[in-house]
């Protein structure tokens, strides 16, 4: 494991809508006592600064010691979403947790640093994302089709970061997962994306969704389509968008040729907030809703 993870000083990162800076996360992040956490870089950006200066912003992955089937929190996948990577930065909650967690707190950093959704692009241009996962997701139309969706990682990024998931899925097989997103789409409304076998029922969905009605959040009215499917309760089912979601969900995938099965996490959820007119203080704040009740759901989760 990497002792001495370079981290700069001050990476210049976007301030405008009051992110917490870059440094600040990473060290946040850093803190996790060793004791108890594995760290691994899984990638390293390269971020050149105003002054010429080039520094690096490593993607990171952190696992428990403990290990087995694990809950796993994942966020910064768009960059431009940063009320995720804020709040597990924020939480203390999760530092001193005795089940096994593998955590991904900040999967583009550079996207993070300069507000783009994407590796390359700035959101509205289509760009890569890093938590693509289509080189090893099998045909979601005809799973008989013996090959993946595409044929190499669709960057060198999202080929690390989905070979760390597969890396980590044998020591901490994932039960519970969630990704924190956020939208700039919508306005008001909060969704979710369940992605695990149990769908518009699954309990852990069905008890966010309590929380955040008990805490005055809106969600999307039934019947409203969105990226092309129904909303239910809040709640949108059976996505193959070929992401880290999707692959977490999968219970086989095209790995060195072949068909191989593997752990498939029981609930996969991703949390959307809405960005627009909302300042990031009450996203943040959203977002730590679902951090604060973790333990809850992951008892929720082992039993049934
Ligand atoms: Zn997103």
């Amino acid at each position: 494991m990497p002792k001495n993870i370079k981290i700069a000083k001050n990476y210049e990162t976007y301030s405008a809508d009051g992110r917490i800076p870059l440094e600040k996360l990473y060290r946040a992040f850093l803190s996790l006592p060793e004791k108890d956490w594995d760290r691994k870089v899984i990638y390293t950006e390269i971020v050149k600064l105003s002054n010429g200066q080039k520094v690096d912003a490593p993607i990171l992955s952190f696992s428990t010691k403990i290990k087995g089937p694990a809950l796993w929190l994942i966020s910064g996948i768009h960059g431009e979403e940063p009320a995720g990577p804020n709040a597990l930065a924020r939480s203390s909650a999760i530092r001193n947790y005795r089940i096994p967690v593998v955590l991904l707190p900040l999967c583009n950093p550079k996207g993070y640093r300069q507000n783009w959704r994407y590796l390359d692009k700035r959101r509205g241009e289509s760009g890569k994302s890093v938590g693509d996962s289509e080189h090893l997701l099998l045909n979601s139309v005809n799973v008989t089709v013996n090959k993946p969706r595409r044929k190499l990682p669709n960057s060198l990024q999202a080929g690390a970061l989905t070979k760390e998931v597969l890396r980590l899925s044998k020591t901490h097989p994932p039960l519970l997962t969630i990704d924190f997103h956020e939208d700039e789409l919508v306005k008001g409304e909060h969704y979710m994306y369940s992605q695990g076998k149990d769908g518009f029922a699954d309990p852990v969905v069905k008890e966010i969704v309590r929380i955040f009605q008990e805490n005055d959040l809106k969600f999307m009215k039934d019947g409203k389509r969105w990226f092309g499917k129904n909303i239910k309760d809040g709640i949108i089912h059976g996505v193959h968008d070929g992401s880290i979601d999707e692959l977490l969900s999968a219970e086989k995938i095209f790995l060195n040729g072949k068909i191989t099965k593997k752990p498939a996490a029981k609930s996969v959820i991703v949390i959307e907030t809405p960005i627009k007119n909302s300042p990031i203080e009450k996203r943040v704040k959203t977002m730590e809703l679902v951090i604060k009740s973790l333990k809850d759901f992951w008892k929720i989760r082992s039993c049934n």
